[in-house]
């Protein structure tokens, strides 16, 4: 699944006499299997950008294709849709529903997509186990720790088989042995499936396991380096 994006704006009004460019003029091609960490200050438009490349939110100008697919001519329902069959999330108010439990939180997904429940029951399953959250799959998201609800919402980040996965600072809330895992299974994901991987950080340990790390500044690409 490429990813192109071209002469990408992205303008604020709101709160200020002046407007702010959070996405100024980027362009940028993504390949599949890219493992893609984007760093910069907070308010540099990280975020922003993640939300265009999404579909979450609709540029003041430019575009976003994927696979050919140019997301500012989708209809609302094509968008949802899209959204729903290619894209996992970890973001932070992307959150987990509070009255399922970590399995429900996985399987509705799937659900969505029209899965027998059994099968979806199997996965979510599956997936939480590989996240080390076998024994924790019955509970609601308030009696799980930050970091194992991290760890759920990275099992339904997968559940869809998604070929492309955005993450905003993913692991914000994670000390350092969660952060090692979520940074294993990410990459696993990415060697054995080819799973393209876009996340935003501020972490040096992700940050150095990254293949390509981009700098944003002030809503441009001040750096875009192979490593
Ligand atoms: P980052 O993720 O790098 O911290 P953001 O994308 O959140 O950066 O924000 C980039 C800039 O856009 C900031 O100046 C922020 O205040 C502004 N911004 C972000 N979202 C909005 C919004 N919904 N309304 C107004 N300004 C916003
Ligand atoms: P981050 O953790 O990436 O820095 P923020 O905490 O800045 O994110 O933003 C959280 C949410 O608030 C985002 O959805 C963003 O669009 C929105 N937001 C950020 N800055 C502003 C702003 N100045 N005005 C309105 N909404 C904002």
């Amino acid at each position: 699944m490429t990813i192109k994006i071209k002469q990408l704006v992205k303008t604020y009004q709101a709160h200020t006499d002046f407007p702010v460019h959070a996405v100024n003029q980027v362009n940028l091609d993504i390949a599949q299997g890219e493992f893609l960490a984007i760093m910069g200050p907070s308010g540099s438009g990280k975020t922003t950008l993640l939300n265009l490349l999404g579909g979450i939110d609709q540029p003041s100008s430019g575009t976003v294709t994927i696979d050919g697919e140019c997301l500012q001519t989708l209809s609302d329902s094509a968008l949802i849709r899209f959204r729903r069959d290619h894209i996992g999330f970890i973001f932070q108010n992307y959150s987990l529903l509070p009255v399922f439990s970590a399995l429900e939180n996985v399987q509705f997904i799937m659900q969505l997509q029209g899965l027998p429940d059994n099968q979806c029951a199997q996965r979510a399953e599956q997936l939480l186990s590989d996240v080390g959250l076998a024994a924790h799959i019955h509970k609601r998201p308030a009696q799980l720790s930050g970091g194992q609800q991290q760890r759920v919402a990275v099992a339904r980040a997968l559940a869809s088989k998604p070929r492309f996965i955005l993450a905003d600072e993913p692991t914000a809330n994670l000390d350092a042995t969660n952060t090692q895992e979520l940074i294993h299974i990410m990459q696993d994901l990415n060697q054995r499936e080819q799973t393209t991987f876009i996340f935003s950080t501020h972490d040096p340990r992700v940050i150095t396991s990254a293949k390509r790390v981009i700098n944003f500044e002030d809503g441009q690409i001040s750096s875009d380096i192979q490593q």
